[in-house]
């Protein structure tokens, strides 16, 4: 950390967004400030798109917005939702995004299904063979609950519904585990940088397959500030829209070298590796977890406290302050589930020994609760 500035009383992330964001990736963002539509500024987005394109598996060209990841995702409906977009629910996040449908005044249906389960291909496939369908919803790691679905198996279906578009949200799942979007054939994928990025948050990145840019290009109320025509018009000369955050933009090619530098293999095992760390010191402790079982995120733990039957409970309120006052914050559950779970988060630059301190402070911790 920057001696005086940062390190000051400053209590280390491990909720699922912020995360912690590394020295390195500060003193990044704080570069000295150049023009958006200089030289200097396209140089630096030429030179980062080939790793973006190779972290998204992408021949498209990815896009950089300066929003959180809502203003995506709430551009995605508006610039690909003509007919009727079906939300895939199954948490805080995923749930929120039929509220923003309707808000943005598109006809919309909810497939929810309980909070801790996962979406399901076979569940999608019957609404879609109604046809009333144009585009989906979907969240790929439901932050709120901890729960991966399964994408691979729902993309699938894109080959049998090729007029839909599948919109993605990645945002607790991108650059932690492989996500590959031209493989998938899955039309928009996007996330925010303040999760697996490990980035400040405040600007968000996605791609969108030729399908959806055509689509897009349709669109008459798609609006200007998420409109996908202008992120690829610009795109192709190394800019964006409007005036970006800069600093995002040194810190993302910052992070992109130190994810190269690692490699993404080792990236991802890394997830892994500091996954299954959490869940083990879970189920050491008497915890279950509250996803059903082997839909468990890889970037997040979602520990049961009473959700789910049998298992250890505690007062989350005195875990969570007896853990910070040994300078680690952890999250006391989301939404409807707040208090009866807590979650854990392994983003970004965690490591094995990075994670270490923080179960031995849940240990000291548990011992008073
Ligand atoms: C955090 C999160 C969001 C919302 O991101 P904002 O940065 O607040 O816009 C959306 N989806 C998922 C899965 C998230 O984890």
């Amino acid at each position: 950390m920057i001696p005086g500035i940062f390190n000051m009383g400053h209590v280390k992330l491990h909720i699922p967004g912020p995360v912690e964001v590394s020295e390195k990736t500060f003193r990044a963002f704080c570069s000295p400030m150049i023009g958006h539509r200089g030289q200097g500024f396209k140089d630096l987005y030429a030179r980062i798109q080939p790793q973006l394109q190779q972290l998204l598996y992408t021949k498209q060209l990815v896009y950089i917005s300066t929003s959180s990841a809502w203003g995506v995702m709430e551009g995605a409906l508006r610039n690909l939702v003509s007919k009727k977009v079906l939300n895939c629910m199954c948490g805080a996040f995923s749930d929120k995004w039929f509220d923003v449908s309707q808000r943005c005044g598109k006809a919309a249906e909810a497939l929810q299904v309980p909070w801790g389960s996962p979406i399901r291909a076979e569940d999608i496939d019957r609404k879609l063979a109604t046809g009333q369908f144009d585009a989906l919803t979907l969240i790929h790691n439901e932050t709120s609950t901890g729960v991966m679905s399964p994408l691979a198996e729902i993309a699938a279906l894109k080959q049998k519904y090729p007029d839909v578009m599948f919109i993605v949200d990645s945002v607790s799942s991108m650059s932690a585990v492989p996500i590959k979007f031209d493989e998938l054939g899955i039309d928009v994928l996007l996330a925010g940088t303040q999760k697996a990025f490990a980035l400040p948050p405040g600007t968000a990145v996605f791609a969108c397959s030729p399908a959806a840019i055509a689509k897009a290009a349709q669109a008459k109320d798609r609006g200007y500030y998420f409109d996908i025509i202008e992120f690829q018009k610009n795109a192709e000369q190394s800019m964006t829209p409007s005036t970006p955050s800069i600093g995002h933009v040194y810190a993302l090619a910052s992070k992109l070298e130190d994810i190269f530098d690692e490699g993404l293999e080792a990236r991802f095992a890394r997830h892994r590796q500091t996954n299954q760390m959490t869940r083990d010191w879970a189920s050491r402790n008497g915890f279950n977890l509250f996803p059903e079982p082997g839909h468990e995120s890889i970037t997040l733990t979602c520990v049961s406290n009473g959700a789910r039957p049998g298992g250890r409970t505690v007062d989350v309120a005195k875990l969570q302050k007896l853990v910070k006052d040994q300078g680690f914050l952890i999250d006391g559950g989301y939404g409807k589930i707040k208090g009866t779970t807590f979650r854990i988060s392994n983003m970004g630059d965690e490591t094995e020994a990075s994670m270490q301190p923080l179960f031995a402070a849940l240990d000291s911790a548990l011992k008073q609760v």
